[in-house]
């Protein structure tokens, strides 16, 4: 029954799956702290895996969650219309302007449907987040990677390079997932200027509230001047949504009205757009605030606790570090995850590690000075 050959056969007797789909990799997701405390045998792991937010959300936004579910025999509202006008007046657009979906991967594989044919490329620097490539190979496009320059950023001018006649669409998470490194809104212009005008470039802002205000605001600095430029934000990360799914994402008209017809019907729950409501509000404002205030002192501990051991990380943007490990990083990871610090690998390249609570950093630090020492110090 399970010999290779009765293995072919059976898979080609239910359905012929698109070459395309066939040759992907599954998604990922990070390992979750029972994963590795029942791989190891180990208990109170902790799991810094996923860039999620250590704190849970203000009781008004699981409130408004559960008053959403009451008519939850209901279809929801399909275009989240009151969630579109509340993300437009607050970022001084016209709803038209604004889409939201099932987290900003979901409106990542729209976008990549509306715009990528077979045999299309699409441009990223890589490292960078890895659903990139299935929503492009998903749609029988090719990712073109750029690599990072030394400081594990972006290298605008060998995207630029990169262009060809097929190129539809350029992907830059800033600040990039898993380096954290990001640029400022003045190094993308140039970078738009240079592309062609009918090259969409999706800036993934996925970590924006983590990141230094001084690197601007593409929605207010970009948009009005680049139709093609479109700029994707979550509540998946900052406002601790990650388990309810919904992001949203800022372009022209025309843009968001492909990428909406691409969406799967009623893909954002009512539920979720009651919480994203309510986590806009002004009820929730301080405690979120609050939230990342303290994630982003728990990143500068962490990196002024990696710097005084010797190792040389580029600066955070997002919540999350990267150790750039290179070779070691499996066998870090893995050192790591024994010790119940659960972080994601990179593998031949390095290990992000998401900024926890307080405990759970020094659990990481600990861990680490047991498993490794920069290679300056080895
Ligand atoms: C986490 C992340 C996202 C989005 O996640 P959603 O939960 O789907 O909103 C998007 N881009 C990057 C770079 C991320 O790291």
């Amino acid at each position: 029954m399970n010999s290779p050959e009765s293995r072919r056969s059976a898979s080609l007797s239910v359905g012929r799956v698109r070459a395309a789909v066939d040759a992907l990799p599954a998604y990922k997701p990070g390992k979750t702290a029972e994963q590795a405390e029942n791989e190891q045998s180990i208990s109170a792991a902790v799991k810094l895996t996923s860039n999620e937010n250590p704190y849970p959300p203000p009781s008004v936004v699981v409130e408004a969650a559960a008053r959403a579910c009451r008519t939850s025999n209901l279809y929801c509202d399909h275009s989240a219309t009151e969630l579109r006008e509340t993300l437009a007046q607050r970022l001084g657009l016209a709803a038209d302007q604004v889409t939201v979906g099932a987290g900003s991967a979901a409106l990542l594989y729209q976008l990549a449907k509306a715009l990528v044919d077979p045999g299309d490329e699409v441009i990223s620097p890589w490292i960078s987040f890895e659903a990139y490539p299935i929503a492009v190979r998903l749609m029988a496009g090719a990712l073109v990677r750029v690599p990072l320059d030394g400081d594990h950023a972006f290298d605008l001018e060998a995207v630029a390079e990169a262009v060809t006649p097929r190129t539809k669409l350029v992907l830059l998470a800033n600040p990039n997932n898993p380096t954290g490194t990001a640029l400022p809104c003045s190094a993308l212009a140039s970078l738009v200027e240079e592309i062609p005008g009918d090259v969409i470039v999706l800036i993934d802002e996925a970590y924006r509230e983590f990141a230094d205000p001084v690197l601007g605001d593409p929605v207010a600095d970009l948009l009005p001047r680049f139709d093609n430029v479109a700029v994707a934000r979550t509540f998946s990360k900052a406002y601790g949504l990650a388990g309810l799914r919904v992001g949203y994402m800022m372009a022209h008209r025309r843009v968001v009205a492909a990428t909406d017809k691409c969406a799967v019907p009623f893909s954002v729950s009512g539920a979720a757009q009651a919480a994203a409501l309510a986590a806009l509000s002004d009820d929730a404002a301080e405690e979120l605030d609050g939230q990342v205030a303290a994630i982003k002192a728990e990143r500068s501990r962490l990196a002024s606790n990696l710097a005084a051991d010797g190792w040389d990380i580029p600066e955070p943007q997002g919540n999350f570090v990267w150790l750039a490990l290179g070779e070691r990083s499996s066998e870090v990871c893995l050192g790591l995850e024994r010790r119940g610090v659960v972080v994601r690998p990179f593998p031949g390249a390095g290990i992000r590690v998401t900024v926890g609570a307080p405990a759970q950093n020094d659990r990481f630090l600990a861990a680490l000075s047991e498993v490794a020492a920069p290679d300056s110090l080895r």
